[in-house]
């Protein structure tokens, strides 16, 4: 068994250093330098064993997934990573286990170049807590509140692997290891997001599902859209699903991390272009109309109805 303070000691050692933090792990609170000019963005979330992660994920995937969903919060908001603390709810102490999730963690960490400044750690249900800090030039962060009427809408990536995941998953199956490390190893849309600044109206990362994250961006600027199924970006293992199910897992599957954004349509070759740049995959799926609601069409043109519309905890 270690103390706490052995495990936070591990968790110092294993910390790569950044030079704008004056003070990291090991004071009361951690000391950073933020550059003028720069406005801080902040984000946490939170990860509980069984909601936010089948209870068989791999250690190392609780680590990378934890930071990864935090990192993705500051992609949509146009934000260069920067800092993260994390605070860790443990069943037991258990450095082994410690070692494990910090081989994911601090790989997206370092990824990133991410500094871990400090924490908590504490006994009682397996849950992971992280704050990650950004920073972006004064005012050009990208936000919900921006779409406007006429625009493009896009997607980065694809979507839906990891909810068929999920699925398969929780019926007590096994998902192809493609779809299942969707899954667990998301990858935050961190230089898509860089490179949407100055381009994008609203942004917002596609974290509960598409509708629903996209209804955000729709409520914060008062607009509608209208999404084209068909044109929903699919991996080579989902275009062999149903259409039906496939929209389902699309739509208004979750965990997909990818980015939604809209765009005034004058922008479309430049959002390409930046795109590009980022190594991002691209997609524009539908069009900012006036009034209220997302519509989801059939290639027929008629209006899909969804069963839900994403993933909500308290419904
Ligand atoms: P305090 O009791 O003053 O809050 P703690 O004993 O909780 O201090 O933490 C000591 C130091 O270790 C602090 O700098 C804190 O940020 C850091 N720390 C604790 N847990 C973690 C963790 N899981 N990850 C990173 N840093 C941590
Ligand atoms: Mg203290």
């Amino acid at each position: 068994m270690h103390s706490e303070f052995d495990l936070v000691a591990h968790i110092r050692s294993r910390v790569a250093p950044r030079s704008d933090v004056v003070l990291g792990i090991g004071d009361d609170a951690a000391v950073i330098d933020v550059p003028r000019g720069q406005q801080l963005v902040v984000t946490t979330d939170t990860l509980n064993a069984g909601v936010h992660f089948p209870r068989d994920t791999p250690v190392q995937a609780i680590g990378w997934k934890s930071l990864a969903v935090n990192l993705s919060d500051l992609a949509a908001m146009g934000a260069q990573p920067a800092w993260c603390t994390l605070s860790l709810s443990l069943p037991e102490s258990s450095q082994a286990w410690l070692d494990a999730f910090l081989d994911g963690f601090l790989a997206m960490a370092v990824q990133h170049q991410v500094c871990l400044v400090g924490g908590d750690t504490t006994r009682g249900p397996l849950s992971i807590s992280v704050t990650a800090m950004g920073l972006v030039q004064s005012g050009s962060a990208l936000r919900r509140d921006a779409a406007c009427v006429g625009d493009d809408l896009w997607v980065t990536g694809n979507l839906g692997d990891p909810s068929a995941a999920l699925e398969t998953i929780s019926a007590g199956g096994d998902a192809p290891a493609a779809l299942r490390d969707r899954l667990d190893r998301p990858s935050p849309r961190i230089a898509a997001g860089l490179r949407l600044r100055g381009l994008a109206g609203g942004c917002v990362d596609v974290s509960d599902g598409l509708l629903a994250d996209l209804g955000h961006i729709c409520s914060s600027s008062g607009v509608g859209a209208e999404i084209e199924l068909s044109l929903l970006p699919a991996s080579s293992v989902l275009v062999g699903f149903d259409d039906a199910l496939r929209w389902r897992h699309q739509a208004t599957g979750g965990d997909d991390y990818e980015l939604c954004f809209t765009a005034p349509a004058a922008l479309r070759a430049k959002v390409v272009q930046a795109m590009d740049l980022a190594q991002t995959p691209v997609t524009r799926i539908g069009t900012i109309v006036a009034g209220q609601g997302v519509r989801a069409l059939e290639p027929n043109g008629s209006q899909w109805q969804p069963l839900r519309m994403g993933y909500q905890h308290f419904a």
